[in-house]
């Protein structure tokens, strides 16, 4: 299918779809949907509700805020990924609930298994060119440890 009917396609049956997330990400916003009918938070964007199947979802931004849930630190990257490594993606669990994945802001050669559980909180996104697998370039958030600073504006850079 046409790269634009099927963009055409899932405006019709979605409220956000991955490319105005990705789109929020590149603004410093963490962008989700609130489920009508359990009120539970579904991010990144899906045509239904994660947590119920619901299909009345309104879109809404998340804090950004959240825990560590999980990283790993890459070295060895893989095809079209050569410039990124050493990099670290991670896993965030939301405080609005949903667990995101991620990159961490941190320096490979530090990231030891102390820093699961760690409060992290979105500071920008970054975006992978991708490889043959990715269909092109695509966006994700990128988290900072926040140890134990108090809460601040998101840098939106
Ligand atoms: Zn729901």
């Amino acid at each position: 299918m046409e790269g634009k009917e099927q963009e055409e396609m899932e405006k019709e049956y979605t409220v956000l779809t991955f490319a105005e997330y990705e789109e929020g990400l590149k603004n410093g916003k963490l962008l989700g949907l609130r489920c009508a009918s359990c009120k539970k938070i579904t991010c990144h964007p899906m045509p239904v509700c994660q947590w119920c199947g619901g299909r009345s979802l309104e879109r809404m931004e998340l804090s950004g805020e959240g825990e560590l849930t999980t990283f790993t630190v890459i070295r060895v990257p893989s095809e079209g990924f050569e410039d990124d490594a050493p990099y670290i993606p991670c896993l965030v669990k939301t405080k609005e609930g949903p667990c995101v994945v991620g990159r961490l802001d941190y320096d490979a050669e530090q990231a030891t298994q102390e820093l699961i559980g760690k409060r992290v909180r979105m500071n920008g996104s970054y975006t992978y060119k991708g490889d043959k697998y990715s269909g092109g370039a695509h966006t994700c958030p990128v988290f900072e440890i926040q140890e134990n600073k108090s809460v601040t504006q998101i840098d939106t850079d």
